[in-house]
């Protein structure tokens, strides 16, 4: 008999609430090992013993193994005395609350519960509340740690003795699967519709028939409610979008499969991974023919959701018996940029006129969750809006340091928190010009604080004096510091990607309050030691009426004109603005010449807006970056020749778009297509930036480039700049793990804090 060894073997990572412990005591079973394997303040501790080789091969089997919910940060080896022992066994977490204890983010539906719920026999048939250790609701469910049953919303729901049984089996698929549940002790649906309830498979079989005849409805799902109808009835939609009062900003849609997708949308081998994956999120795919109900008007991608709950599987299963196998809507069920509804009296006192009917449950949802949205570009999967099925996976630091609180920025809010070397983002927010949101900020903290057990001994905020996100910071007590706007979206990606050396960073971005008081947006910043500064930056231009020139995009256009062009402005370009009404056209050009109301800026998404008003794609726009979304989707692979930017000389350069301005005119004027312009106006911008930041990065003495800000979500603008970068022997990085727009800013705010930079 070979020698026995035994091994202490310490996993970190998330490894708690995905079915880590019955993983490893099959493994060791498999290779009939003696121990033990527990939950501790780490995360999982196991001890095992048998011989040299076997134990060996179950430390690989760790790691290569691993559950699909899991994520391995780190396996520790040690060696341990051997004690004989005959079994393996699951031995209970030590005592209280682990003070590291990670919550796990929502499971969507695993392809065993799926295959379960749908097989007539199982005794979880079409049951809306199906879960197992890999899959289920988690974050959104979770009061307070640790993470067990009764510390959830699924408390008051005792597990009938068959539930009882799996939950207490090492061997089942649902041991310790805290939401457990089956028909005969778990939640249940219920419809209200006309004055009438309908509970279990009826609501389920009304609610489809509804949704068949066109009604729109209130679904409740994991982190909150979604309005849904179908989006092949144009009537449907249009209803939809008349009571959302949303004219045009697209709609997500959820189909029942990847080969239903595939009928609408083409799908690339990364984009199917993540439609399919735990985090199930919204993701962006370049569409086909659209033969329903345009959920997203003149934009070449659609945001497609596979079913991520049961209550979804189930739904599509009852829809599919009656012989609808296509696209509903699945929008957030909100009004405007409020927060999403979570429960039903939200839903009756804000969805009232909107939604036909409602099916609800009775598992409460504690922590509201939207959609998380994804993209794939530059050859890697990037996140436009962190939520659900993300949240609250940590983001691991470059180094640890005191927890700090980082309050983000104010449109697209998330804040974030540290916990030693983790940074913790909150989901997706919101607008906090939005009291409603201003409210969800304050309740998400306080979740939040809750869960990871910290005190934050510092409070970042944006360096704009009049956001609402830097307002609640000051009414937080203890110290502030106050972070600039770019200078945080470019260390977002240095925390990401733990970069420790000096970089450029290129912030390209709607709008961020400057060091100057400018309205700060394509900014070249230079980040060296514990100091940046700016290298160069888009010129000013000025900004009539501010913040609504996003939406009157031909604002910032006749601003870029009028400089362009000078005094003779009207004779070169003027039938431009034939649409604007004369009397406003002339008042505004008033406010810009005595620069009243009119903040300098340099935003490039306000120079992506003016292009799209140029080119003739439209005149205003219903949403923020319409003009720009539409602007890229005219673009078929090729660019054209680019426009020309001029780059002046001094201590901060200053790229000219005049030029680009004055060519685009002439193109349009010429009558050349708004397909042929966008594509002079990317190949221009991408040929100016890349440009810019290599002249600036060389200057510097810098190898490495972070892109980040809101403009970089643009897909051809973010593969393009970052290809000539790295052609010109620059290592190019951009974010991946948290959304490019003002998303992921409070990442970057508190590195900033945690690194304890400040302006050179
Ligand atoms: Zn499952
Ligand atoms: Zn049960
Ligand atoms: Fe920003």
């Amino acid at each position: 008999m070979p020698a026995l060894v035994r091994k202490k073997i310490l996993v970190k990572g998330v490894v708690q609430g995905v079915g880590f412990r019955p993983h490893v005591y099959k493994l060791a079973a498999e290779r009939r090992l003696a121990g033990w394997v527990k939950n501790d303040a780490a995360g999982v501790t196991i001890e095992a013993e048998g011989p040299g080789a076997a134990v060996a091969a179950f430390i690989k089997d760790i790691s290569s193994r691993r559950p699909a919910a899991s994520r391995i940060d780190s396996v520790a080896v040690s060696p341990a005395r051997a004690r004989g022992e005959k079994s393996f066994v699951i031995t209970k977490s030590g005592g209280k609350a682990p003070a590291a204890a990670i919550i796990p983010a929502d499971l969507a539906l695993c392809a065993d519960c799926r295959r379960e719920m749908l097989n007539p026999a199982d005794r979880r048939y079409l049951y809306p509340f199906t879960n197992c250790t890999n899959c289920g609701p988690r974050f959104t469910i979770v009061k307070s740690v640790p993470y067990d049953r009764p510390y959830t919303t699924m408390a008051g729901f005792k597990m009938c003795p068959e539930c009882l049984k799996e939950y207490k089996d090492p061997l089942d698929r649902r041991f310790h699967a805290q939401p457990n549940a089956c028909p005969v002790c778990g939640p249940a649906v219920k419809l209200s519709y006309g004055g009438k309830t309908f509970s279990g498979s009826a609501a389920l079989a009304k609610t489809a028939a509804l949704l068949l005849a066109g009604r729109i409805g209130a679904l409740q799902s994991l982190g909150g409610f979604h309005l849904a109808c179908r989006a092949d009835k144009p009537a449907a939609v249009k209803a939809l979008r008349a009571a959302k009062r949303r004219p045009h900003k697209p709609f997500a849609l959820m189909l029942p499969s990847l080969a239903a997708v595939e009928k609408y949308c083409f799908i690339s081998k990364a984009e199917a991974a993540a439609l399919v994956s735990s985090e199930a999120p919204v993701v962006m795919l370049r569409r086909r023919a659209t033969p329903f109900g345009e959920p997203a008007p003149g934009l070449a991608r659609l945001g497609v959701m596979l079913p991520y709950t049961p209550l979804h599987a189930a739904l599509f299963s009852e829809l599919a018996q009656k012989g609808f196998s296509g696209p509903l809507v699945m929008t957030s069920g909100n009004f405007r940029d409020e927060p999403i509804c979570k429960d039903v009296p939200d839903v009756k006192s804000r969805l009232a006129g909107v939604a036909a009917f409602s099916l609800s449950h009775d598992r409460p949802i504690h922590n509201r969750a939207d959609d998380s949205v994804a993209f794939e570009a530059a050859g890697a999967l990037r996140l436009a809006r962190r939520a659900r099925g993300y949240v609250p996976a940590a983001v691991r630091l470059p180094a640890a340091g005191p927890s700090v609180l980082a309050c983000g920025a104010d449109l697209k809010n998330a804040f974030c928190l540290t916990r030693g070397g983790e940074a913790f983002l909150s989901q997706h927010i919101g607008d906090l010009s939005e009291p409603l949101n201003q409210e969800f900020f304050k309740e998400t903290l306080g979740n939040l604080r809750g869960l990871l057990k910290v005190s934050p001994a510092l409070t970042v905020h944006d360096l704009h004096p009049d956001y609402a996100s830097s307002a609640i910071a000051r009414a937080l007590p203890g110290k502030k510091l106050a972070v600039q706007h770019h200078a945080a979206h470019a260390l977002s990606v240095a925390a990401e990607y733990g970069l420790k050396g000096p970089f450029l960073g290129v912030a390209l971005d709607g709008t961020g309050y400057g060091t100057d008081g400018a309205i700060w947006g394509a900014e070249f910043l230079v980040f060296k030691g514990k100091t940046w500064r700016r290298a160069g930056h888009l010129k000013y231009f000025g900004l009539p009426g501010g913040d609504i020139g996003a939406l009157e995009i031909w604002r910032p256009a006749l601003a870029l004109v009028k400089q362009a062009f000078g005094p003779g402005w009207r004779g070169k370009a003027g039938r431009l603005f034939c649409r604007v009404p004369a009397a406003k056209l002339l008042t505004v050009e008033r406010m810009l010449d005595a620069g009243l109301n009119s903040p300098r800026t340099s935003s490039m998404g306000r120079l992506f807006d003016a292009f799209s008003f140029i080119s003739g794609v439209r005149p205003e726009a219903t949403y923020e970056a319409q003009g720009p979304m539409e602007l890229e989707s005219l673009l078929s692979g090729r660019l054209a020749k680019p426009y020309p930017f001029a780059v002046g000389e001094g201590r901060e350069f200053e790229l000219d778009p005049a030029p680009a301005v004055k060519e685009s005119v002439l193109d349009r004027l010429a009558g050349r297509p708004a397909a042929h312009i966008s594509a002079r106006f990317h190949a221009g911008v991408i040929l100016a930036v890349a440009d810019a930041a290599g002249r600036a990065a060389r200057a510097a003495g810098l190898r490495a480039v972070c892109l980040s800000g809101g403009v970089f979500q643009n897909r051809v603008l973010l593969e393009g700049v970052s290809a000539a970068l790295f052609k010109n022997g620059f290592k190019v990085y951009s974010n991946r793990q948290v959304p490019a727009n003002d998303g992921g800013i409070a990442l970057g705010q508190a590195w900033y804090a945690l690194k304890g930079y400040r302006p050179a």
